[in-house]
């Protein structure tokens, strides 16, 4: 079945008990055992399992074409569970531009532990490859990238890692381009990881994250124990805010990357923009790669005003109807100046603004930027 179908059926049942459509939230943080003393149904603790919990693994499993699926309490959970999981001497080869919280993980909560990381450009297969060790036992990918939405050709780096040794595992972070537009697993990778907050999620009221895996291997049964011991659990009513988004998804992120299309060439025609990012339009230069492994360019995008950070300042001041907000893939269309957010360390232009695209009639996008570019 396509995916529209499965984002509404996968991992759902009519309720026994009630005939209810929608999956009752499972509260309960414990459940009996049968008189001799077996889970006959498969729930014992709900740290360990609960039924919302199940319904959803099962659900991003099968989007994503992989076996297996945890729902995790955050996107950083699972970046958290995965580095959780090396071995001292162990090193992670990850992007330059990779998303802010991975270095934070990395650097400041296992900052101590004897892993090592170095940060490339994953678009350059040359250094990927230069980059990998012997030691080196995860390959963590970002495409788009944040917030210049650099394209890392997925097949490409799949490759080097298994050429290099089976004991290198591939995971793509697929929060930006979740399964309606891209397939990491199809491509080779061995997991995907998501911040659900975003995009599957869908509507900026639930935090929460996933690791889907195409086959068994000890990294996934690791992050697995990180979970369930370690304690990185959505709630159920988590879980099931998470797998209503899904519902709607695959008919959610198509508007969006439509309306993103639509934003992208109007603000390219601007004459107060220096340079649109973004993968659909032919300029950029990840452009041949994202035609080929996406079905779609996605909701975000970022640009960069002629002029210096007060321009842009002014610019995200100025608009009306995108919210002056971080995070990305709800239904209201966000602005922010990523600079100003990442610090002095940060090497993102001072006049680039990054737009979160939302479910709003494009035109009135528009409008909005047009005002605010005019100010
Ligand atoms: C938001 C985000 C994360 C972290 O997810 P949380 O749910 O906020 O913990 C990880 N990767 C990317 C690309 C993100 O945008």
């Amino acid at each position: 079945m396509k995916i529209e179908t499965r984002a509404v059926h996968a991992g759902r049942h009519i309720d026994p008990a009630t005939g209810a459509v929608t999956m009752p939230i499972h509260l309960s943080t414990t459940f009996e055992r049968s008189p001799s003393g077996e889970y006959p149904l498969g729930f014992s603790y709900s740290r360990e399992n609960n039924p919302n919990r199940q319904a959803l693994e099962v659900c991003l499993a099968d989007l994503e074409g992989g076996t297996q699926a945890l729902a995790f309490s955050s996107g950083l959970a699972v970046a958290a569970a995965l580095v959780q999981g090396l071995e001292p001497g162990d090193h992670i080869l990850a992007p330059d531009d990779v998303y802010w919280g991975l270095r934070k993980v990395i650097g400041e909560v296992f900052g101590k532990f004897p892993i090592e990381t170095t940060y490339v450009d994953m678009t350059d297969l040359d250094a990927v490859s230069a980059g990998i060790r012997p030691s080196t036992r995860l390959i963590w990918v970002e495409t788009p990238s944040n917030p210049l939405m650099k394209i890392t050709d997925l097949a490409a780096v799949a490759g080097l890692a298994r050429a290099a040794s089976p004991q290198v595992l591939t995971v793509c972070d697929g929060t930006f381009a979740t399964p309606v537009l891209q397939r990491p697993l199809d491509c080779g990778f061995d997991m995907v990881a998501h911040s659900t907050t975003k995009y599957i999620g869908g509507h900026s009221d639930v935090i929460g994250g996933a690791l889907i895996t195409r086959h068994e291997n000890y990294l996934f049964e690791r992050a697995r124990k990180s979970q369930r011991y370690g304690g990185s659990v959505p709630s159920p009513f988590d879980c099931w805010l998470t797998l209503r988004g899904l519902d709607t998804f695959p008919y959610r992120v198509r508007a969006q990357s439509q309306n993103a299309m639509q934003v992208a060439r109007w603000l390219q025609a601007h004459p107060a923009v220096e340079q649109v990012h973004y993968p659909g339009l032919e300029e950029h230069p990840g452009h041949a790669i994202a035609a080929r492994q996406m079905t779609a360019f996605g909701g975000m995008l970022s640009f960069q005003v002629r002029g210096a950070r007060e321009k842009a300042m002014a610019v995200a001041a100025g608009c009306r109807l995108f919210i002056r907000a971080t995070s990305l893939g709800g239904a209201h269309s966000l602005i922010e100046h990523r600079a100003s957010v990442e610090g002095p360390a940060s090497r993102t232009p001072q006049n680039l603004l990054r737009l979160s695209i939302g479910l709003e009639h494009p035109d009135d996008l528009v409008e909005d930027l047009d005002q605010a570019l005019t100010v």
